[in-house]
């Protein structure tokens, strides 16, 4: 995931809407409690495969599937996540958590980072100063060097991976179709939970070189990136443009649109 801040109320930061990215088994385990679940879309236009020695690149490569918004090719990263106004609808009384044994592995892994290309700096987290050193080193030179919570970061990552083709088939039976630009937004879009529960348990058609590329929409809150976006020919779509529905736009900055026109 990229630049939304995925916290754990295990950590106290519980008066905000929150977001747990989760694989897609997570994913289905969450619905089945009754929790809500949103599909959040970013795009990476993808212009030239990049060279295998470009880490960044790759990591985004394979957890994307190609697609097109207008003439301009692009990489849909679609990221599940279970989302929440306040306190974890698991978090107790108690401050206990509820699901403690089956809780996903973004929560076993705070406060490591999901992405391979962020540090895990002390001082940016909540957590207190011996839970970085007891019983054991959590962290050496910001790299993760608790065993375990290596184990679940790899499985995150693998199951990111693994459910692409499954995610590319859920955009295209909930007929999900927009996607905030990489690094400065997201579409995120609230379908049924049924109708979401229904999808994540099919298995995917196969998709092969040939199926043809699906049309997307770029939505942006920032008028300099809709005037790039349209010299490229591709399809882009203002923020607040949007219609009133179950998706909506969720941006990094705040909005920049057009300036007016001097009459
Ligand atoms: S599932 Fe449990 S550990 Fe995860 S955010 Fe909710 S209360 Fe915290």
């Amino acid at each position: 995931m990229s630049d939304l801040n995925f916290s754990c109320t295990q950590c106290g930061k519980c008066c905000h809407d929150l977001r747990l990215p989760l694989t897609r088994p997570e994913a289905i385990a969450w619905l089945q409690r009754g929790g809500t679940v949103e599909v959040l879309c970013e795009a990476v236009p993808w212009v030239a495969e990049p060279a295998a020695s470009d880490a960044p690149a790759m990591h985004k490569r394979q957890r994307s599937f190609p697609a097109c918004s207008g003439e301009l090719p692009i990489r849909v990263i679609v990221v599940l996540a279970a989302s929440f106004k306040g306190a974890c609808p698991h978090l107790g009384r108690d401050m206990q958590c509820g699901i403690y044994d089956n809780r996903p592995h973004v929560c076993r892994i705070y406060p490591a980072e999901v992405s391979p290309f962020r540090s895990v700096l002390p001082s940016h987290k909540q957590c207190p100063p011996e839970a970085w050193t007891s019983p054991t080193p959590f962290v050496r030179n910001n790299q993760v060097v608790d065993a375990q919570t290596q184990l679940h970061v790899s499985l995150l990552r693998h199951g990111d991976q693994l459910d692409v083709a499954a995610k590319a088939w859920l955009c295209i039976a909930l007929d999900i179709q927009s996607a905030g630009l990489s690094n400065e937004g997201f579409m995120a879009h609230c379908p049924s939970p049924e109708a979401l529960h229904s999808v994540l348990q099919q298995t995917p058609p196969v998709a092969t070189d040939r199926s043809p590329r699906r049309q997307w929409s770029m939505v942006t809150n920032q008028a300099t990136t809709f005037d790039a976006l349209c010299l490229v020919s591709a399809k882009p779509v203002y923020a607040r443009a949007l219609a009133d529905g179950p998706s909506h736009y969720l941006g990094f900055r705040p909005d920049a649109p057009p300036r007016e026109q001097p009459a």
